[in-house]
């Protein structure tokens, strides 16, 4: 099949600006902070680059080589910027001024024709490198922040790593020629492959703002805004999950079912924001005494469920004293009221594979009640046995 290459470059510069243009138009819309600004200008500048690039010998060569492939350039570093910053990690500018830099020197000390085959060679090894930094981003992405989209980016960075690889070594020995458009042309299919996954990657940039954006709302739909702990709908989706995960294999899950003792009281005498205060300082006593896979949860008012995946009763009573300590501690190191609240717990075990959330509640319930009656401060356990 006969491939044009100026064509390919051409068109390629056109929906590479086209995609800048939609990402700024992301941005502008103000749902996607800022990322869509850095990417969106980086797709404007590569494409304004290959249309410098497209039309070599047909404009000056100055800006066909040394200063199309610059701007080019700067627009692939821009892309590692800005996904750098997404990703929260430090970008120091003056690496990437050093690293344009590294680019427009020779570009320019090589403008002449017969520079050509150094030209490829350093553009290549720039862009394999600068694609490479882009993987491990997209990977520690997916890592890191469960981001589907990471993986994606990593798999569409991935094959151009390769392919300047191959061309920067194609060019070097030789294979490429002496001139960009030469009459005869070998390899026009790595101009189209390149060109493609230059455009197929601006996809997945604005994926990864999509599926954080998509996450945090998520979150935030499943958290209660005071403590950060899991709302009720939060709750009930971690313990479906804690069932998928068992199976049909019977998973031992121990319940808490936690209230503040007297709380109206407190907020009648110190105030709602103090009241606030302590709901907060639980949360993070709790937290504080909980594994990674246990789950807290805000009940409504000043009731919280604790829920403890493979715990029998007797380690689920020990964990509950350990918060009712806990919460005594950072209440003292607080010196907001003088009175200090204390909790009351109730205690059921059941299996995570059968037994719906509202019975394990209901019979927390019932020790929690119980040891309300009892006269506060303390721990009760369901004894009545689960339906296997
Ligand atoms: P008991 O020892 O029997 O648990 O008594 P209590 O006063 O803690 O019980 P009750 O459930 O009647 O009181 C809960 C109070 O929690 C009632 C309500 O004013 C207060 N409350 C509910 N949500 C919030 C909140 O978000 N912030 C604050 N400050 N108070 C809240
Ligand atoms: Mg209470």
């Amino acid at each position: 099949m006969l491939l044009d290459l100026r064509t390919i470059y051409l068109a390629g510069a056109i929906t590479c600006m086209i995609l800048g243009f939609v990402q700024l138009f992301a941005y502008a819309t103000g749902r996607f902070e800022r990322w869509p600004l850095w990417w969106g200008v980086s797709n404007l500048l590569i494409g304004l680059g290959l249309i410098g690039v497209g039309l070599r010998d047909v404009i000056p060569d100055i800006v066909s080589i040394p200063l199309a492939n610059t701007v080019s350039w700067i627009g692939y570093l821009l892309v590692l910027f800005g996904v750098r910053s997404f990703a929260g990690r430090p970008a120091r500018l003056p690496l990437y001024i050093l690293a344009a830099a590294a680019a427009a020197v020779p570009l320019f000390l090589w403008n002449e024709p017969d520079g050509f085959v150094r030209r490829v060679v350093l553009v290549s090894i720039l862009v394999m490198v600068c694609d490479a930094l882009l993987v491990r981003e997209g990977l520690l992405l997916w890592r890191r922040e469960r981001l589907v989209s990471g993986a994606i980016l990593a798999a569409l960075f991935a094959p151009t790593v390769v392919l300047f690889a191959l061309r920067a070594w194609l060019a070097a020995i030789g294979e490429l020629g002496a001139e960009l458009f030469p009459a005869e042309n070998s390899n026009p299919w790595f101009a189209a492959t390149g060109t493609t996954f230059v455009l197929l990657r601006s996809s997945a940039l604005l994926l990864l703002a999509a599926e954080r954006s998509r996450n945090t709302l998520v979150t935030l739909a499943q958290h209660d805004p005071l403590t950060g702990a899991m709302n009720r709908s939060g709750l009930e989706r971690a313990m479906s999950q804690l069932a998928a995960d068992a199976g049909k294999r019977p998973t031992r899950v121990a319940l808490l079912l936690i209230d503040i003792d007297h709380f109206k009281n407190l907020n009648d005498t110190h105030g709602h924001a103090a009241g606030d205060r302590i709901l907060q300082l639980f949360a993070e006593a709790a937290r504080s005494e909980l594994r990674a896979s246990d789950i807290l949860a805000r009940h409504g008012g000043d009731e919280f469920v604790v829920a403890l995946p493979h715990m029998t009763t007797r380690e689920a009573v020990h964990v509950a004293n350990r918060i009712r300590a806990a919460f005594g501690r950072a209440l003292a190191d607080w010196d907001g009221v003088p009175l200090q609240p204390t909790l009351s717990v109730g205690v059921a075990e059941g299996n995570a594979a059968s037994d719906r959330l509202e019975a394990l509640l209901q019979h927390a319930d019932e020790a929690l009640y119980r040891s309300k009656r009892l006269g506060r401060d303390r721990v009760q356990v369901q004894i009545r046995a689960l339906a296997k």
